[in-house]
């Protein structure tokens, strides 16, 4: 295959279109630069907000497009807007309308970019994030195979393709009686039985009103688009959520591509080289001497992703749990942790607790957390349960005090401690007292046999992006689908 893709050649040419948040986008950079290493080219379309923050917080390593100079010709930025002025604080409660002024200038974009008929450089297929279900709609209609892109974990993925049977059969949205409907079993996922309670589902399967109709009508549309999806594309590994696998397959019959963790698929295929951020917030990298100096296992990393926010009595609790128990702790406090609405003096208690951290803690605003958690220092990750994390996680073999707040993360959450036994749930009640009691748990008592099987697992997830590993092997098979495609385009093209 010539990369450098002449007239003559069927180059193949990915466009990959993430959402816009910290998660996705770190994914599917991996994702893409897999695919360059496999000779791939890639038109990464990212907003024009995300692609300042990430160009700024990168800019120490050089820069993140400096990173794809690596593949001559074969990476490209295309920056579109969001629809929102840049001033915007884009705030999660603003995700659901980001999204659909998102939707009012890609859906154009997606179509001429499609179509455009750049010689060598035509868009052979796309993969993009399962949510934005116009993009297969698109796809289907000028012609383009587009794969989805699941950044959420396969088991979540087995619930969620079963929600919208639950809504049809009138046994959703349970808001009845709060407190005893939250318990009703949710029994829907072959080898599952008895795991899921309703609470465990999305929010807006469990409540009403406005903010809970336009999160279902996105979730509706998204589900019922996948079918339209070329294949469908999977961060995890078989070993790990393979039994879901059969289940998914009901619902989606197309090819299911389970290459992940793409984080260490792509350390792997790099042969180990250097890590390099795709972070939208500066990394404190800090606290990697901070760690340096601390000893092994002896610390818990705490973070609660990108999208998480705390009213400022839940902060205060967070800090009294982990100052009373006694254990080192790594903390990130983004600079947005805050729910909006609190006091002005809030924010200054936040530069306080950072100032005022013992020898026994550390406070950063954004931390290089593949890194951290790979520190032999770090003994467990107090974490919100989203799915890179989660994954990290698992990659690093730490285990985890689970405390999931939204959408999958209460899924994973329950798979986490109940089916994978690798870490421990933190109830939605968090106080002082609890947290004391978890991270005592996780770093004192229950510590030998978690770690056992987080261990276990990290061996597994670290095998199956090796050279004939089961990741490894279905990444060939979705770059030699993605070289078949270009080859059928080019075909289709010369003959006509
Ligand atoms: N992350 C990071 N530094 C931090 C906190 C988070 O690099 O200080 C990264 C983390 O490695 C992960 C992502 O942010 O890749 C968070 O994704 P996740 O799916 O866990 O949660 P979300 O932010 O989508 O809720």
């Amino acid at each position: 295959m010539d990369i450098a893709g002449g007239e003559n050649d069927a180059v193949p040419h990915v466009l990959i279109f993430p959402l816009p948040i910290q998660s996705p986008v770190n994914s599917m950079l991996k994702l893409a630069e897999l695919l360059c290493l496999a000779g791939v080219h890639v038109t990464f379309l990212i907003t024009k907000h995300n692609h300042q923050r990430l160009l700024h917080s990168t800019d120490d390593d050089g820069g993140v497009e400096s990173r794809f100079d690596r593949y001559p010709g074969s990476f490209r930025f295309e920056v579109i807007s969001d629809g929102f002025p840049e001033d915007h604080p884009r705030s999660v409660d603003d995700f659901l309308d980001v999204l659909n002024s998102l939707q009012g200038v890609a859906e154009p974009h997606l179509r001429e970019v499609f179509l455009r008929p750049e010689k060598g450089r035509k868009v052979t297929c796309g993969i993009v994030e399962a949510t934005f279900s116009y993009a297969f709609e698109i796809g289907s209609e000028v012609g383009v195979p587009v794969f989805a892109f699941e950044t959420i974990s396969p088991c979540c993925l087995g619930v969620f393709l079963c929600i919208p049977q639950l809504f049809k059969a009138g046994k959703l949205p349970l808001i009845k009686d709060l407190g005893e409907d939250q318990e009703t079993p949710v029994d829907v996922v072959p080898g599952m039985e008895g795991l899921l309670k309703v609470r465990d589902l999305p929010r807006f399967c469990r409540t009403e009103g406005p903010q809970a109709e336009k999160s279902r009508k996105l979730f509706m549309a998204e589900i019922h688009s996948l079918r339209k999806a070329h294949g469908l594309i999977l961060n995890s590994f078989k070993e790990l959520e393979g039994p879901i696998l059969p289940h998914i397959r009901t619902h989606f019959p197309n090819t299911t591509y389970m290459i992940g963790p793409v984080q260490q698929h792509l350390k792997t295929r790099l042969a180990d080289r250097p890590p390099s951020s795709n972070s939208l917030w500066r990394e404190d990298k800090t606290c990697i001497q901070w760690l340096d100096e601390q000893p092994d296992e002896s610390v818990i990393y705490v973070s609660f992703g990108s999208l998480s926010t705390l009213t400022m009595a839940q902060l205060m609790e967070v800090w009294h749990g982990l100052v009373s128990s006694g254990v080192r702790f790594l903390w990130v406090l983004r600079p947005d942790i805050l729910k909006p609405g609190g006091e002005l003096s809030d924010q200054n208690m936040v530069t306080q607790l950072k100032k005022n951290c013992s020898q026994n803690g550390q406070i950063v605003s954004w931390a290089p957390q593949e890194q951290v958690l790979a520190h032999p220092a770090i003994g467990g990750f107090w974490t919100h349960s989203g799915w890179n994390s989660t994954l990290e996680s698992i990659i690093a073999g730490k285990p985890m005090i689970c405390w999931a707040q939204i959408v999958d993360q209460l899924i994973t959450r329950r798979v986490v401690s109940e089916v994978w036994k690798i870490g421990v749930e933190l109830e939605d009640k968090c106080d002082r007292l609890s947290i004391e009691k978890m991270v005592k748990e996780l770093m004192r008592s229950r510590r030998q046999e978690l770690k056992k099987s987080a261990q276990k697992f990290s061996k597994l997830a670290r095998e199956s992006v090796n050279n004939g590993g089961s990741s490894y092997t279905s990444l060939d098979h979705l770059i030699n689908d993605i070289r078949r495609l270009s080859s059928i385009e080019h075909f289709e093209n010369t003959s006509s």
